[in-house]
Formats: C-alpha cells, structure tokens, sequence
C-alpha cells in the first residue's frame, strides 16, 4: 500500500531501543512466547460459543421481550469482545505464531460484518504509524460529522458532537458492515491512503462473508422471528456493539491526556517532531488498568500504550510489560498517560469531544 510520506526524526532512538532490549530480556527471563496463551485460548473458547448460544436461543426460543432485549444487549457486547480480544491480536499477529491460525481467527471480522483485509491495512499501518496524525489516521477521519482534532473544519453543529455522536457510535458497526466497507472497497483507499491490490482469494472472501452476514445477520432473522422483531433485535444488538466498540477504541487517543499531531515540512519532507516510540506515548493513553474485568472484557485495550509499542504481543502480556514501559518512560522523562477508572475514561472522551466542537476552540486552531 501506498502510504503518505509522512517521517518521523529517529535521529534519537534510544528510548525505544532500551526498552525493546528490556521487553524481549522479561520474554526470555520468564521463558514466555510473546504471542497468546491458554488465557486468550479460553477467552475465545468462551465469548464464541456464548455468541452463538445467544443467536439460536434468541431466534429458535420463547421467550419474554425483557429477556429477549437483555440477550440482544448481551450478544452486542460479547461480539465487540470478541473484536477486541480475538480479531484484534489475530489481525496483528500476535494470536499465535502460525500465520495460518492468525489469518483464520483474523476472519472474526467478517463474522463481526467487516472485513479483515481492509481492517489490517485501516488499523495495523495507517492507524498504528500515524496515531492522531489528522488527514492519515482513519480513526479520526470522521469529518465533516464529527470534529475529533483542532485542525479539523468547524461547523456549528458540532456544538452538539458530543450529544449525537452517541447514537452515531451506536449504528457505527452497521456502517461499517454495509457501507463504509464498501466505499473502501470500491474507492481501493482509506482516507486518502491506497490500499492494497485485493487478490483473487481477498474478493471472493470479501464478497462471500458480505453475502453471509445479510443471510445470517438479517435474512434468517426474519424468516425466523418476523420483521418488526428483527429491526428492534438488530438495533439493539448493534447498538451495544458499536458503543462498545467505538467507545474502547476512542478512550485510547481522543482523550483530554492525549496531544493531536501535524506534520511540519522539513527538508522537504512532511516530517512529525518526535520518535515513532515517543509520539505513540503522546497519542495514546491507558485506562482502568487495575481492573481485571476491564481488561478481560476489552483484551487489553486499556494497555493501549502497551499495545501501540509492542502490536505484535499479544495482550494477555500488557499488564506484566506496563511496569516496565512505565519505568523506562519515567527515566526518559516521558509521560506516560493513564487514566484510573472507566468512567472517568468515558467523561473525558465526552469532554474532549465538546471541546473541539465549541467555537472558541475553532478561533485557537486558526
Ligand atoms: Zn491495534
């Protein structure tokens, strides 16, 4: 894939070279594979049968409407986990050291209704190099709806951003299955950034698994329970997904301890003042890092620091490497962003949101 030629000054490295010696040093110490183990294995032995448990009671049982809406809520926020915990690390690799396993457990995506292939090159590269780097990073490529940086257009609406970027949140996983991917696809790029050439193989999957998710995800639905049943089943699924989903991924960057960064000319080339290691500590923050349930459920994007260093460790190793990339930051000066709770993880995104939709903010970027 093409990418924008955006640089970053490596000329000092030193940060990142101390603490990858540091990093593979506690691997061989403990005697461990940087990749996923039993507990990733048991989360996906757990959240996929759930998932599926969920779908054919929903659609084969009786059931009351109470129950029937709290299994749908259910449903939507076992399949964001299964992004975060099994597509996520298999999408970067880090699942397991077979490629092979890492491609097929890559294709949770497309049961999730998106595609894995367009995924890799949106997250892994555009996303993971150019963290919060307006007009290359897709996360915050959501203008003009939504105004995630000071360099982005104002418009008056986004007074009301961090109101109405709920339900958008909501229907973002149904965007993305039946239109954005396709709009990727047929303009073969994302936010301005070529994608690669899909082969043969990547058509067909992408066309197969689009046509399976309309059957299982909508077709078989109505046959099964109706239609008015399916429209509030699949609203209310999506919903709990999508919030689910765009909320984890925007408390790592769109948050008040996060910078937003531009590329300057330089030499003549657009080049971004820090080291990539540096920048990704200045992008990217942690959240409710004590909390093992937080970081069961969300596979381990609360150590979005963690993971933005070392993408292909698989998160069930975040907690254990966070001590050391804590101390190496604190003995290179370089801060290390976390946030203690959820909640106030999820009031700062709203807070940071209202802020670049206010306009005397639109008077600070000009
Ligand atoms: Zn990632």
């Amino acid at each position: 894939m093409k990418l924008k030629k955006v640089t970053f000054n490596n000329a000092d490295n030193s940060f990142f070279e101390t603490l990858k010696n540091e990093v593979n040093e506690y691997f061989e110490s403990k005697n461990k594979k940087q990749t996923g183990d039993f507990r990733l294995y048991l989360k996906t032995f757990t959240l996929i049968p759930a998932c599926l448990i969920i779908y054919t009671a929903l659609l084969t049982a009786q059931m009351p409407v109470a129950l029937a809406l709290t299994l749908c809520l259910i449903l939507g926020f076992f399949l964001a986990c299964i992004g975060f915990n099994v597509m996520h690390d298999a999408c970067h690799g880090s699942y397991s050291e077979s490629k092979r396993l890492n491609y097929a457990m890559g294709l949770t995506m497309n049961a999730l209704g998106s595609n894995a292939f367009i995924w890799k090159q949106k997250h892994n590269i555009i996303h993971h190099t150019y963290t919060n780097v307006d007009g290359v990073d897709d996360d915050i490529a959501k203008s003009p709806v939504l105004r995630h940086c000071f360099s982005q257009p104002y418009k008056p609406m986004h007074k009301w951003q961090h109101i109405y970027m709920v339900p958008l949140y909501a229907v973002s996983s149904i965007l993305w299955a039946l239109l954005t991917d396709f709009e990727k696809y047929f303009k073969k790029e994302i936010n301005g950034t070529k994608m690669n050439h899909f082969n043969l193989q990547e058509h067909i999957i992408f066309w197969v698994t689009k046509v399976l998710y309309v059957f299982f995800y909508i077709a078989f639905p109505i046959y099964m329970v109706g239609v008015g049943p399916f429209l509030i089943g699949y609203f209310v699924a999506n919903a709990a997904m999508g919030l689910t989903m765009a909320l984890v991924f925007q408390l790592a960057h769109v948050v008040e301890t996060t910078t937003f960064v531009d590329a300057w000319e330089l030499e003549g080339k657009m080049t971004i003042q820090d080291a990539w290691a540096i920048h990704q500590l200045r992008t990217t923050s942690n959240f409710s890092t004590n909390s093992k349930l937080v970081s069961w459920f969300v596979g381990g994007l609360n150590f979005q620091i963690e993971h933005h260093l070392f993408p292909k460790v698989s998160h069930v190793h975040y907690p254990a490497i966070s001590k050391i990339v804590k101390r190496v930051a604190a003995e290179y000066g370089i801060k290390y962003n976390n946030i203690p709770t959820f909640t106030s993880a999820v009031a700062s995104h709203f807070k940071m949101m209202k802020t670049f939709g206010s306009r005397e903010n639109e008077l600070i970027a000009a």
